[in-house]
């Protein structure tokens, strides 16, 4: 069954860009207002992520790498998660079976922080020795170190890129979590660097946040868009690029409900809505934050796409691009 149960996670986790962006949740949902993130070979023989959100329980430590644990927790109280995207409880599972992964953490009323380390959803030690968690010294907040990724599949080890480009990934990841939670401080370093690809405060705004990681020359050029609409349930936040500005590439920051995910359907109105206005091989710049009513998203969609799907998906795409098309003439008028 380790074998089975190792496919399975490795479904879950493909690299550690994946690994990382499951963890970077949790410390979200955990109510951090600082996370920082080391980094060494490109998230393939460590990465860390340290929060100050609530910690957890000690009594928890047992079960929090089961798979489906989420429902069994003690401090299981957020009930919104579970109508947003579906309690999983997979994540940190399904990490536990194919790296070496290290909890360490305090909540408020603890005296003392706890460590524990975990192989393939249980709580491990060296031979010999006792695994229950260890009392420590530590800060409020969690610490979550996870080392040789991959080292019990080789073959999905060789598949993945550079290091380099692994590390890229992680700081796309963080990047785009950092501009959409203005208000908490993201770094993220490599081990030994003083100063990293990443860094901002929990006093920056969103355009602060753009500015500092995709450059002025792109924050400059964005144009502020807000839309609700009772009707269709659904409100939204954007930072579109204006027509006479574009970039190599499209750049898409889409969260819906706070989570960062894809949407073929917003991928390509955005593409309809740029295509006629910016000369060819021009792309966009588009950061879009879009609430929808926890109960219209479907959330059987399998966990390592991404992709989301919801009620009445095409007006609500239809009523988006109308507004982004409104904000550009507005601006070239
Ligand atoms: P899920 O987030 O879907 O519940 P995970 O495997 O990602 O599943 O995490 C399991 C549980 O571990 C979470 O529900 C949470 O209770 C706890 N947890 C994980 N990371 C943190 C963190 N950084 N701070 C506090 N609790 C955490
Ligand atoms: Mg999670």
């Amino acid at each position: 069954t380790s074998v089975v149960n190792r496919i399975a996670a490795g479904e879950v986790i493909h690299r550690p860009a994946n690994a990382l962006k499951e963890l970077l949740e949790n410390c979200l949902d955990a109510g951090a207002s600082q996370i920082q993130i080391t980094v060494k070979e490109g998230g393939l023989k460590f990465l860390q992520i340290q929060d100050n959100g609530h910690g957890i329980k000690k009594e928890d430590l047992a079960i929090v790498c089961e798979r489906f644990t989420t429902s069994k927790l003690k401090q299981f109280d957020d009930l919104s998660r579970i109508v947003t995207y579906g309690f999983r409880g997979e994540a940190l599972a399904s990490i536990s079976h194919v790296a070496h992964l290290t909890i360490t953490t305090k909540t408020a009323d603890s005296p003392c922080a706890y460590r524990a380390a975990y192989v393939d959803g249980q709580l491990s030690a060296p031979a010999g020795q006792n695994s229950d968690p260890k009392p420590c010294a530590g800060n409020n907040g969690t610490q979550i170190t996870v080392e040789d990724l991959f080292y019990n599949m080789p073959t999905r080890k060789k598949a993945l890129r550079s290091p380099s480009d692994e590390y890229n990934r992680i700081v796309d990841v963080v990047s785009r979590y950092a501009i959409h939670n203005h208000g908490v401080s993201f770094s993220c370093k490599k081990v030994g660097t003083m100063t990293g690809e990443v860094q901002t405060n929990t006093n920056t705004s969103t355009l602060d946040n753009i500015r500092q990681i995709y450059g002025t020359s792109v924050s400059s050029e964005l144009l502020f868009c807000e839309a609700e609409a009772e009707a269709l349930n659904y409100s939204m936040k954007a930072y579109i690029s204006n027509a006479n500005y574009s970039m190599k590439r499209t750049t898409l920051l889409l969260f819906i409900n706070n989570r960062l995910v894809e949407s073929d359907s917003i991928k390509r109105m955005v593409d309809t809505v740029y295509t006629s206005l910016l000369p060819k091989g021009g792309h966009p710049f588009v950061y879009l934050s879009l609430m929808i009513k926890p109960e219209n998203i479907d959330v059987n969609v399998h966990p390592t796409k991404q992709k989301v799907h919801f009620l009445n998906e095409d007006h609500v795409v239809e009523a988006i691009q109308e507004e982004f098309l409104k904000i550009l003439e507005n601006a070239n008028d």
